[in-house]
């Protein structure tokens, strides 16, 4: 079965990897520009809830040490120089894991073309199945599809970070009140959380992701009242990303067409679900 991915966020890589492993051949179409993926902090932090999206989320955190095992073993790299424990929760070097899966599907024989695609009719032809893992560019996809009610259901946040070069480095991530503040591997010190929910309009076509200095001050100043020393940081930079939400609050994984299926993670939690997602994905394509 030939199959097309469409988005190379880690809904789409991971996706792609697990397709290739149940001996699909896939085709993957990256945008080629940054996705809420490559702007992600890396936490994965399992939650004590015991709705079904938390569930789902704890097994993909489990899902993710056997994947960094994996990657670390296939490549040649040390374990801890893209993932790491704290506590309970786990952390991804999130550029690095993104790189070692571009690496991994290509390397199983991915075709990995850089790409945006327009609309589905430009690929159907070609394809048996296409999955539509395009994150915040899923609805624009969707949207001339007969019957297709991903808008009452499916909406963007957004999530603004900045980057602190502190006086000395944060022994462990801190998470309070939906704030996080988090070491990344180079000594500097990431601030994240969400800022807005956007309209129904807006999550069709979202504004450019640009941050606001109100929101960097915002930031700065919860994460120094957690952490003291952060007061006394180098702001390094910031960014801006928009994830979907969805209600109920599950991820999406839906056959939304005869042969078009649209898989995302959701919220914060989209690197802990993506696991799941890609299982799900296979469930459905096997
Ligand atoms: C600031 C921020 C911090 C976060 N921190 C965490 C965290 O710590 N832990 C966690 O688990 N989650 C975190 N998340 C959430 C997580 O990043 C997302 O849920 C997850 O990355 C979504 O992945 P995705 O692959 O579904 O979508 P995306 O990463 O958005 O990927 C979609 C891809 O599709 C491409 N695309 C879109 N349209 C088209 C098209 N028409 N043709 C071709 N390609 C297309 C895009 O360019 C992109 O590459 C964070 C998100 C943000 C914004």
């Amino acid at each position: 079965m030939n199959i097309a991915v469409i988005g190379a966020g880690i809904s789409g890589l991971l996706t792609t990897r697990a397709l290739q492993r149940a001996g699909k051949q896939v085709t993957l179409f990256s945008s080629g520009n940054p996705s809420a993926s490559s702007l992600a902090l890396g936490m994965l932090t399992p939650s004590s809830l015991q709705r079904p999206v938390d569930a789902l989320q704890r097994h993909g955190i489990q899902q993710w040490d056997v994947i960094s095992r994996e990657l670390a073993s296939t490549h040649g790299v040390a374990p801890e120089s893209f993932y790491r424990q704290w506590g309970n929760s786990r952390q991804l070097n999130v550029p690095v894991v993104l790189e070692l899966l571009y690496k991994d599907v290509r390397h199983q024989g991915t075709q990995v073309t850089t790409q945006t695609i327009h609309a589905l009719d430009d690929v159907s032809a070609d394809f048996e199945a296409i999955i539509v893992a395009a994150g915040a560019g899923t609805a624009a996809l969707l949207a001339p599809l007969p019957n297709h009610q991903m808008m009452g259901e499916w909406r963007l946040s957004r999530g603004q970070v900045i980057r602190l070069q502190p006086p000395s480095p944060l022994a462990a991530p801190v998470v309070a009140d939906n704030l996080f503040v988090v070491p990344d591997w180079n000594s500097s010190v990431m601030i994240g959380s969400k800022n807005s929910t956007l309209s129904l309009a807006d999550s069709a076509n979202p504004p450019p992701p640009t941050p606001r200095p109100e929101h960097t001050a915002e930031l700065w100043q919860r994460g120094s009242a957690l952490v003291p020393m952060l007061a006394e940081a180098k702001l390094l930079e910031a960014w801006v990303g928009y994830r979907p939400i969805s209600n109920p609050r599950l991820p999406l994984l839906r056959q939304v067409a005869p042969k078009v299926w649209a898989v995302a993670g959701i919220g914060k939690v989209g690197f802990a679900l993506a696991p799941c997602v890609a299982q799900a994905a296979v469930e459905q394509l096997t």
